[in-house]
């Protein structure tokens, strides 16, 4: 599809006939299996300070936390004993986690364990960090690009930059990580035509999953009076990336079930999508881990329970990349 054709899809009210042709896509190309991906978030420290996030750096409102090692490679057998096979590790932009105590975070859990996947979910850091991480066993790593227009982007990124993101991702590739990346739908000030340029962008990044989730504000944030993002249009945004993007990993997004605590991820599972990731972290660290307001836990129990309302089958496998 073209610039134009999406656009015109993301206008469209009815919406039944683009869902209808996104599922049969999911359904050729990556099956009916959902896979599931077990998160722990094991650091809120960020030394960033993106204007919609509750972790930013400037927010004195949180109680900061980090994980000890110990805890996370016994959080995360516990996880893989439940027949969970990809691990997501995911933090703020915390630099002050070295390069050495994440590797043999990684190292540890992987040990012995071909079968296990880890993601990791860290943000920003040095190339070399990658190439340590990469060595020491992690496979996957996700970094949303959470804006395809670049002055959107440097407006609610302080100091960052969208050409520094889409380079690290293209040297997370070069490494031989399977990538993600993704966007926020409902953005103040995103238009329909950013939202195009979302989609085509993780076309030509060649993307192997996306993470693409609603704006949901937080109140100690400088966009703590904006609206939500809109449900039904996100469901679109899913449904024309599985379209332009046949295999890739697409995750029903917490986000979605916050908007929709019944059916949002089931709905979005019927847009397209076939990963969910539910949610490991220990309630006294989770608390703090708030990037947006009144976020819904998602537990392995409550997504199992929405992968057999949307008529799906639990993959046993690690879930990479098709390719
Ligand atoms: S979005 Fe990520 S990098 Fe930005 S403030 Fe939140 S945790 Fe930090």
């Amino acid at each position: 599809m073209n610039k134009a054709e999406i656009i015109e899809q993301l206008k469209q009210e009815n919406t039944k006939e683009l869902f209808k042709e996104a599922d049969k896509i999911r359904e050729v190309y990556v099956g009916n299996e959902i896979h599931i991906r077990g998160i722990i978030e094991f650091s809120n420290y960020c030394c960033r300070s993106c204007f919609y996030c509750g972790l930013r750096q400037q927010n004195k409102n949180i109680s900061r936390y980090r994980m000890s090692r110990d805890e996370i490679i016994k959080l995360a057998n516990e996880i893989s004993q439940l027949g969970v096979r990809t691990i997501v590790l995911q933090s703020g932009d915390d630099i002050e986690f070295s390069q050495k105590e994440i590797s043999r975070i990684i190292n540890r859990i992987k040990r012995g364990k071909p079968e296990i996947a880890i993601t990791l979910s860290i943000g920003e850091r040095p190339l070399d960090d990658y190439k340590a991480f990469k060595d020491a066993g992690a496979d996957r790593y996700l970094l949303k690009h959470e804006s395809a227009n670049s002055e959107l982007y440097a407006k609610f990124h302080p100091g960052q930059t969208l050409k520094r993101r889409l380079a690290i991702l293209e040297n997370l590739k070069k490494l031989g990580y399977q990538i993600g990346a993704g966007n926020i739908v409902g953005l103040p000030g995103q238009s329909l035509e950013d939202l195009a340029e979302d989609i085509l962008l993780l076309k030509s990044l060649d993307v192997d999953m996306a993470g693409i989730g609603p704006f949901i504000s937080q109140k100690d944030t400088p966009l703590a009076n904006f609206p939500c993002g809109d449900l039904d249009l996100n469901l679109r945004v899913l449904a024309l990336v599985r379209i332009n993007r046949k295999t890739i990993h697409l995750p029903v997004t917490t986000a979605l079930a916050t908007l929709d605590h019944e059916q949002g991820q089931i709905l979005g599972l019927s847009a397209g999508c076939n990963v969910i990731m539910p949610d490991f972290t220990p309630e006294c660290y989770r608390r703090n881990y708030i990037i947006y307001d009144n976020k819904k836990r998602v537990n392995l129990e409550k997504a199992k329970d929405i992968i057999f309302k949307a008529g799906r089958v639990i993959s046993k496998g690690r879930g990479d990349s098709p390719r």
